[in-house]
């Protein structure tokens, strides 16, 4: 069968220059960076030049670069990292309702240990407003951590302008750029960010493995793990040194191949969206219709469930992900969908197709030939729809699921 990847934002396969190299850190570089001898040099040499690799491509120096083990843990460690350091001098966090959970609930954490918390709102293209931050920032601020580019609805933000803000008011300010690396530039300094974070597996490199930027001159010498001295007494534990040579070569090609594979991407993107909506009646595309990533294309389709689609979608071979209930694992469909003012049926309705180096223009034509009919079906005998053929008579009767149906 055919099968169409363009689930990216959720993982990428990892690129064959990337394997090679991790390959042959594995085998011959074996050795524990922290020892002394032949081998330890080795793995220390392989270590350092990674660094250097992921902080020329973001415009960093190899210094402010600290391994983790992914994104996740670099969301986490530069969040409780900032509000530890500056714990007497405030205790308020401002974070916006569309992050990663690996933020959202970091930040939701320390505001139950007496952080002071303040979620922005997004408009209905998941946008903050630069107004809006102004407006929270207080003298007790300490973190502004808002992402780079959204994962769900793939919208950019203003972060230039809103570090600029934090700057101004002497606070520090994180981005997650898991999904912006690799499709847009990520440069620190031209971002103006103090923190930021990147994940390999969404960029051709292995999971497990991820880097937090600190901008020098934060006097960081505190680490979410107690143990050894290593990333310079910021993250114990002897590193993971395959994975963080992978890392590093899968950002030395990400940037190198930026330019070109944006503007490839962007071409497959819009043509997505165009015969999406031309081609299929009711469809909402979710997120910013300008400013959002060039791999990314998000909808929600009225009078359907996502995972419906997905499972559909998935016996033609096409790979997709959904904001919907059942997929995220809770009876509420994607708090970023919702903050964006989606109502819940709509919501429940959502696709998202994050495309990558492996898509072509041909797997637009292969998903439209395919999903047209998918949406036929699925909206003929769907309850949501006024005009199906469902049976509620026969279906709801005796029907218990009552707190998860929105019939
Ligand atoms: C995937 C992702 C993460 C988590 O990264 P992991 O390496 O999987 O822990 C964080 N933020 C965003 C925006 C992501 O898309």
């Amino acid at each position: 069968m055919r099968r169409v990847y363009m689930d990216h934002s959720a993982t990428t396969p990892v690129r064959p220059e990337v394997v090679e190299v991790m390959l042959n850190c594995l085998t011959e570089k074996f050795g524990n960076p922290s020892s002394l001898h032949y081998f330890g040099r080795l793995g220390r040499r392989a270590l350092d030049e990674a660094r250097e690799k992921v902080a020329n491509a973001i415009g960093a120096k190899p210094e402010e670069i600290v391994f983790t083990s992914g994104g996740t843990e670099a969301d986490n460690m530069a969040i409780h990292g900032v509000a530890m350091l500056n714990q007497n001098r405030g205790n308020h966090i401002i974070t916006s309702a569309v992050e990663h959970h690996a933020v959202l609930n970091t930040v939701k954490a320390l505001g139950k240990q007496g952080f002071t918390v303040t979620i922005l709102p997004v408009d209905k293209y998941g946008m903050v407003s630069v107004e809006d931050l102004a407006n929270a920032i207080t003298d007790k601020t300490i973190l502004i951590t808002i992402m780079h580019a959204n994962n769900e609805v793939g919208t950019v933000q203003p972060i230039k302008e809103m570090a600029a803000l934090a700057k101004a008011k002497g606070v520090l300010f994180h981005t997650d750029a898991v999904q912006s690396m690799g499709k847009i530039p990520v440069n620190v300094d031209e971002l103006g960010v103090d923190l930021l974070t990147i994940s390999g597996h969404k960029i051709y490199g292995p999971k497990g493995v991820g880097a937090l930027y600190i901008r020098k001159g934060t006097r960081w010498r505190q680490s979410l793990f107690h143990g050894g001295a290593q990333e310079r007494l910021r993250r114990a534990g002897t590193e993971n040194v395959p994975g963080i040579v992978a890392l590093g070569k899968a950002c030395e090609l990400a940037v190198q191949e930026l330019d070109k594979e944006a503007v490839r991407l962007t071409g497959i993107r819009d043509k997505l969206i165009q015969e999406v909506m031309e081609k299929i009646a009711d469809v909402r595309l979710t997120g910013h219709p300008t400013k959002r990533l060039p791999n990314h294309a998000s909808f929600c389709f009225e009078f359907i469930e996502g995972e419906s689609m997905l499972l559909s979608m998935d016996m033609k071979g096409i790979a997709a992900s959904s904001g919907s209930a059942c997929t995220s694992g809770s009876l509420e469909p994607s708090h970023v969908l919702l903050a964006m003012g989606i109502p819940h049926e709509l919501a429940h309705g959502s696709i998202r197709l994050t495309l990558g180096r492996d898509n072509t223009m041909e797997d637009v034509d292969y998903f439209i030939e395919n999903m047209v009919p998918i949406v036929e079906r699925l909206r003929a005998m769907s309850p949501l729809n006024p005009d199906s053929e469902f049976d509620f008579e026969e279906n709801c009767a005796d029907c218990k699921i009552s707190s998860s149906c929105h019939l």
